[in-house]
């Protein structure tokens, strides 16, 4: 009888996504599978994908990473939300803050129903305001949860994610996997050898003519896909309809003072520019549209607005904003770029990598690629996928910005009707329902709906049992709060200073 088992694992790429893989593969699994990871040095990897959501932090939990030593090795910032400037009109600005609630709920009410009624009174202010992310980030300030307040305050529970260097994760993560058992190999893969039965994947060969045989593949070669779409041929569903942009121009430059906890997204003419604040440095790009502006353009764009000294030549990327058909055809199993990529404008695709890695590790085969186990893998991830599209479709299409063809376009454009759906329910009356466990809860929508100017016709009718004297009291004693909590939170250099900042020369 032969051994069906699952136990040799190739992962072709290493990346940001081939070393996550590896390490998450390593820790769980330890020596019950043998994993090997291809990766080509001439190559190289992506180079950008720097901001993350707070869920990373799973992530390195289950690594067991020590917070303090992985943002050292990757000279991390830390993250209250993104700034949005310019988003709904030229002047704009408001924070998609991180963190469970906007100011406090009250019955059954959340925290924003009752915001909307006083709002429309006059007897609000933003609803930045009411969240201490929201209120603490433009002013420089952060701490991490205090275990020394009442459990009920705003400081008892501070999400937060981080800005790292891409180019410091992945080594970290190679350490980490090598130690615990996984094999690298340094080489280009040249030929992907399919089994005649079945077409299953049954190796891949390297240029010098090694053959890696292997039960499961994970194709984590970026946007090239060499195993998912060029030896598959999966195919590719683009969103390029309502996610036009499709190339950016990064670049890294010096830092220009203190970190800002929070990431900078600023609209231009046809896309945004991103900034993200390092210890070490800053990571800036401008993610752009190429039917609406030239390479050159977008290249004089971004340079006339980094505030530091280039410290490389900017560099282009071009993507088509979508996902694989399938993300899990076989025995190939695809993660991270060559899986798809939306674009970065709410930082979303490290975390895409991490919910490839726990759906598979939930649905791991044991013995042989049962199609049930891909079947259900794709539904989850498609799932996964379309939330988060529609979240970023938000962004570009609830505007008032008429000003350029870029803006005109988004503004008119047919959106999914998932989104239409939570659009016509919010504009009626401020409601919001999570689906299930999609990534972005109400506290995301409802401050990038309210922010990109979508004005609730109306609230839900239990506000109105609330007194409107009362009403207003408990708006301003939770801004009060928020406001007193900012005020003794320290600043994100002084924190980073205390806790974790990098040693530097000299
Ligand atoms: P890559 O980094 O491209 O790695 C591919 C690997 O495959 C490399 O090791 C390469 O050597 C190897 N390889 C390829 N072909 C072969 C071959 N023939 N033989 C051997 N090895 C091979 N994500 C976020 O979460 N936050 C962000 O802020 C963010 N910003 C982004 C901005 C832009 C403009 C873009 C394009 C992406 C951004 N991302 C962001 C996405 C993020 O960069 C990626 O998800 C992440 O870097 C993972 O990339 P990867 O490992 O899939 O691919």
């Amino acid at each position: 009888m032969t051994d069906s088992r699952v136990s040799n694992i190739v992962i072709v790429g290493g990346g940001t996504a081939g070393w996550m893989t590896a390490a998450a593969l390593a820790k769980t699994f330890g020596q019950q599978l043998s994993v090997r990871l291809v990766e080509s040095r001439e190559i190289g990897t992506v180079g950008v994908g720097e901001a993350t959501v707070p869920h990373i932090k799973l992530f390195n939990n289950l690594l067991q990473l020590d917070e303090v030593e992985f943002i050292r090795k990757t000279s991390a910032t830390f993250k209250l939300g993104i700034q949005f400037n310019d988003w709904r009109r030229p002047g704009d600005s408001y924070i998609h803050g991180f963190g469970t609630t906007i100011g406090r709920s009250l019955g059954l009410l959340p925290f924003h129903q009752y915001w909307l009624k006083a709002a429309r009174a006059g007897r609000a202010g933003p609803l930045g305001d009411y969240t201490v992310h929201t209120l603490a980030a433009p002013r420089g300030k952060f701490m991490t949860s205090a275990s020394d307040v009442p459990a009920n305050s705003p400081l008892a529970d501070i999400g937060y994610a981080y800005h790292m260097d891409t180019t410091l994760y992945a080594p970290m993560l190679r350490q980490y996997a090598e130690a615990r058992g996984v094999r690298r190999t340094e080489g280009k893969v040249a030929e992907v050898k399919l089994r005649p039965d079945d077409g299953f994947v049954e190796s891949v060969v390297l240029e010098g003519g090694e053959v890696i045989a292997g039960d499961l593949f994970i194709d984590c070669s970026g946007f090239r896909g060499l195993l998912i779409e060029q030896a598959l041929h999966t195919g590719y569903i683009s969103f390029s309809d309502w996610l036009p942009c499709d190339r950016a121009i990064a670049v890294r430059t010096e830092s220009d003072g203190a970190p800002p906890p929070y990431t900078r997204a600023n609209a231009q003419a046809a896309g945004w520019q991103w900034r993200i604040p390092l210890q070490h440095r800053t990571g800036d790009g401008y993610v752009y549209s190429s039917a609406h502006i030239s390479d050159d353009e977008a290249t004089a764009t971004l340079l006339r607005n980094i505030q530091g000294r280039p410290l490389c030549e900017p560099f282009q990327l071009r993507f088509t904003a979508g996902t694989r058909r399938k993300l899990w055809n076989r025995n190939v199993v695809a993660i991270g770029l060559s899986s798809g990529f939306m674009e970065p404008l709410e930082s979303t695709s490290i975390h895409m990598i991490q919910m490839g890695i726990t759906r598979l590790l939930g649905l791991f085969p044991r013995e042989g690629c049962h199609p049930v186990l891909a079947e259900r893998y794709n539904a989850q991830l498609k799932f996964d996928t379309e939330r988060i599209r529609d979240f970023l479709i938000l962004h570009y299409h609830a505007t008032e910005r008429e000003d350029t063809p870029f803006w005109r376009q988004c503004r008119h454009m047919s959106i999914p009707p998932s989104l239409q759906d939570n659009l016509d329910l919010f504009t009626d009356s401020g409601r919001f329902f999570r689906n299930a466990e999609e990534l972005f809860a109400e506290i995301s929508w409802v401050q990038v709906m309210i922010g990109q100017g979508i004005v609730p016709r109306s609230w839900h009718p239990l506000v109105d049992q609330v007194p409107e004297a009362d009403l207003y009291r408990f708006i301003a004693d939770v801004g009060r709060v928020m406001a007193d909590c900012v005020e003794v939170m320290p600043t994100h250099q002084a924190f980073i200073d205390r806790h974790c900042a990098i040693a530097r020369a000299g």
